[in-house]
């Protein structure tokens, strides 16, 4: 925390959807902005000027699977692990199943720093962790069956970005499949261990030694203790968790206010199965369950028909794209339009991590659509912002998203004189920065007013990245 009240003086500061010149962000000792103000009505606070800098909420990365770091680089090349003509996001996943059988808890400690650093470095402040990696190795339960988790939530901590841990429920490889040995360390078949795991997950970040310095505050909601980490439930998909089994867990996180999200539609084949199964797509087992409303975030959604859209935006329900993943693994294309037409709140997620951009997140689901419709300028780059900001606060229950009195200090710096967007007047730096910003622009990163990169460096930048070195060299070679 700072410890006086902090003026922060970019150049230019992007509050209510638009770039301001001469505004102070102000933020008092706890690192929430006590005000908005001109620079001459700032006396008392602690002056940080910011020259040839642009001010912006800190980005929100709504889902994430950090382990898959580890991948990135390893699974672009044709395989011969499978009879399968072609590879596709089946074979791919194959593959990451070879490094999550194989990752000690420490490794996914160092693996999910090196995520969360270059999440950081890259202007995130929050992210949601949907997280998998429960057992050990061989299947058996750890003596804390949270251990991996927590190692997620100790990576979060260190590198300073706040974290909303989506804890995964899967039951099963899916309708009349034989069990895949490498799921083992995911799978808690039983509802009841799950929800005991849950909520033991959520009483520990309700322990104030959970996180040195870190209070208990049981008042605030969506299980969360702090505004650093928090719990939310993620079934994974309707394939790898039954109908009673989804029904249990949506319950729970009503009753006890906690986010839900889950993979939907991603792959046709995932589509086709539970309409063999239901009878139904899983957008309409979804919803015909009423298993949809405003805490819902659905990941990916990209298989899914215009005709399901209306009622699916009328259930509340938020749509989480992740456009570098999905172009990566060969998934499809989200309908943003479709969505956005119906108002439907879209966020954005790094997801494998085979790139960590948010706004190249952004830019895609626009190029995506501009590709399929032979069209420009389908959305617009307030609304592609928002996906990357404000949304994804929604979406994950986290504090922050707009630069507002009240919110917390979690915001990023770009140079203005980046090539990238040098030039840029103040009515096109949103659209320049959107389409075209490059990662080295960003400077400054701050969390709850404490910076975590000065000068585009994470304080902890060198060891993180050494320890992931190391952690790579003894996996693959
Ligand atoms: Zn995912």
């Amino acid at each position: 925390m700072p410890e006086k009240n902090i003026a922060w003086l970019p150049d230019l500061l992007y509050v209510a959807g638009r770039f301001e010149s001469d505004l102070a962000l102000v933020c008092d000792a706890s690192g929430i902005i006590s005000r908005i103000a001109r620079p001459d009505e700032v006396s008392d606070e602690k002056r940080v000027r910011l020259s040839r800098r642009a001010l912006l909420p800190g980005m929100i990365n709504a889902h994430s699977h950090a382990f898959q770091r580890v991948l990135r680089g390893r699974t672009e090349y044709r395989t011969r692990l499978t009879s399968a003509a072609r590879d596709s996001f089946w074979t791919w996943r194959e593959m990451m199943y070879s490094a999550a059988t194989r990752l000690t808890p420490e490794n996914i400690y160092d693996a999910s720093r090196m995520a969360f650093l270059e999440m950081a470095l890259s202007g995130i402040t929050a992210v949601g962790e949907f997280h998998y990696l429960h057992n050990a190795a061989e299947g058996r339960s750890y003596d804390d069956p949270n251990l991996l988790a927590k190692e997620v939530m100790r990576a979060a901590g260190e590198v300073g970005l706040r974290i909303a841990l989506l804890r995964v429920a899967y039951a099963r490889s899916g309708f009349q499949t034989d069990a895949n040995p490498k799921q083992i360390r995911f799978i808690e078949s039983d509802p009841e261990v799950y929800l005991e795991n849950v909520e033991s997950l959520v009483a520990s970040v309700r322990s104030p030694t959970v996180r040195e310095g870190q209070l208990a505050n049981d008042a605030l909601p969506n299980g969360r203790a702090s505004d650093t980490a928090w719990i939310g439930v993620a079934p994974h998909s309707v394939r790898a968790v039954p109908l009673a089994y989804l029904r249990r867990v949506i319950d729970y996180a009503n009753l006890h206010n906690l986010k839900v999200h889950m993979h939907v539609a991603e792959q046709p084949v995932e589509v086709s199965a539970c309409i063999e199964e239901y009878g139904r797509t899983p957008i309409a087992l979804l919803e015909s369950e009423a298993l949809l409303s405003e805490r819902f975030t659905a990941v990916h959604a990209i298989h899914v028909t215009p005709k399901a859209i209306p009622s699916f935006a009328r259930s509340g329900a938020m749509v989480c794209a992740c456009p570098t993943t999905e172009r990566n693994l060969g998934d499809g294309v989200v309908p943003a339009d479709e969505y956005f037409k119906h108002g439907v709140p879209m966020c954005l997620g790094t997801d494998s991590h085979a790139q960590i951009d948010l706004l190249e997140d952004a830019r895609e689901l626009e190029y995506h659509l501009r590709l399929q419709k032979l069209e420009r300028a389908v959305l617009s780059v307030m609304e592609l912002f928002d996906c990357a900001t404000i949304n994804g606060a929604r979406s994950l229950g986290a504090p922050g998203g707009a630069l507002e009195t009240g919110m917390p200090a979690d915001f990023f710096t770009v140079d203005l004189d980046d090539p990238s967007i040098a030039g840029a007047s103040k009515d096109d730096l949103l659209a320049s920065i959107v389409f075209t910003l490059s990662r080295a622009a960003v400077r400054e990163v701050v969390v709850g007013g404490k910076p975590i990169v000065s000068e585009g460096q994470h304080l902890i930048q060198e060891e993180v990245v050494e320890r992931f070195n190391q952690l790579q060299k003894n996996l693959w070679s």
